[in-house]
């Protein structure tokens, strides 16, 4: 708790501070600086710090000596034009910096995506806090059946309860090993005297993959959005995909068109096989699909999204 308001007060006390700049600055985005926004039980997501908006991306895509406004207008398509015909090094000139806190799970997923710039907490420099991910009652799910990949219908009411309780057993009794292991109670005083305790870089062995770790977490638009487009998807876990949600918000404060493009081109867009156009050739002219070459899940896919079901 005490560390807690400490962290609250950093928070406070730099989002005080007003500093003059000839570099552009995006109001929207200056407004939640630092602030921390709550993701899953004790996660968060903060912006530390940015570089650009959707002028700058026009700017380095004309080359241009000035800012690259010539029109609102003229900006807002050239960028349309540059996100649907994949010129995505000018979104490279953007960059932003987060400060993200994840359960280690989430964490493998996310340091999957190299082409962002990272840097982690510590475990062998500092210890951990007693600090788990516990999934809502609603986000006990059990196996999915579809794809071998992900979740399907809430369990009821008893074998949530029995799962709960055990996940958190597990967690309270792996911190307490921790401690013991590092001969440290509660309050970092020394429990044992006659002993030394494990160094910090192995107690931490026994801790659980829902242990929440911090990261400091910097990218550019365009790799960024390529996180969006697999994050933000629904075939991607909830946990993870609750964090590229939040992202997506503060995306679409820092450059509103980008933002706009990438709903049209990217995230709402539909890449389709030679096999899918065929398939859905035949739909629309009543032809049989008997013999398409695309799996029943694509097929219900593709039904959904042209509303041909
Ligand atoms: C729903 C889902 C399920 C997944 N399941 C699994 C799984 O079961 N097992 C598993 O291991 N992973 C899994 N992944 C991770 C996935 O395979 C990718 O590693 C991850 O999404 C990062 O994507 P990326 O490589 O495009 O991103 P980045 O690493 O950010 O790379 C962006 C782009 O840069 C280029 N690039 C970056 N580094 C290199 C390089 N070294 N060489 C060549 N090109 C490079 C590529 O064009 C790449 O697309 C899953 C991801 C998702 C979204």
């Amino acid at each position: 708790m005490e560390n807690r308001n400490k962290k609250s007060q950093q928070i406070a006390s730099v989002r005080k501070i007003n500093k003059s700049t000839k570099r552009v600055t995006v109001t929207k985005l200056e407004n939640i600086l630092y602030k921390s926004f709550k993701i899953l039980d004790k996660g968060f997501v903060r912006v530390i710090d940015y570089m650009g908006d959707d002028s700058s991306i026009v700017q380095a895509a004309r080359v241009s000596y000035g800012r690259g406004t010539k029109k609102l207008n003229e900006d807002k398509k050239l960028i349309n034009y540059l996100l649907s015909h994949r010129h995505s090094t000018p979104f490279e000139m953007n960059e932003i910096k987060f400060h993200i806190k994840l359960p280690i799970f989430v964490a493998r997923q996310w340091i999957r995506h190299r082409t962002a710039n990272v840097n982690e907490y510590s475990a062998r420099y500092s210890i951990l806090e007693n600090e788990f991910y516990i999934p809502n009652k609603q986000n006990m799910q059990s196996q999915t059946k579809l794809n071998n990949q992900g979740r399907d219908k809430q369990l009821d009411h008893l074998e949530t309860k029995e799962y709960l309780e055990l996940i958190n057993n597990q967690a309270n009794e792996s911190f307490e090993k921790y401690k013991y292991l590092l001969n440290e109670d509660d309050s970092g005083i020394i429990r044992n005297k006659n002993k030394n305790g494990l160094a910090r870089e192995l107690a931490r062995m026994v801790l659980p993959l829902n242990t929440y770790t911090e990261w400091y977490w910097k990218i550019d638009l365009h790799n960024l959005m390529n996180f969006l487009c697999l994050r933000f998807d629904y075939h991607a876990q909830y946990e993870i995909r609750v964090y590229a949600e939040k992202i997506l918000e503060i995306m679409k404060k820092w450059v509103p068109y980008t933002y706009e493009a990438f709903i049209l081109h990217r995230l709402e867009n539909i890449n389709l096989s030679k096999n899918g156009i065929q398939y859905i050739k035949n739909l629309i002219h009543g032809k049989e699909n008997k013999n398409t070459k695309i799996s029943r899940r694509e097929q219900d896919e593709l039904k959904e999204k042209f509303g041909l079901n």
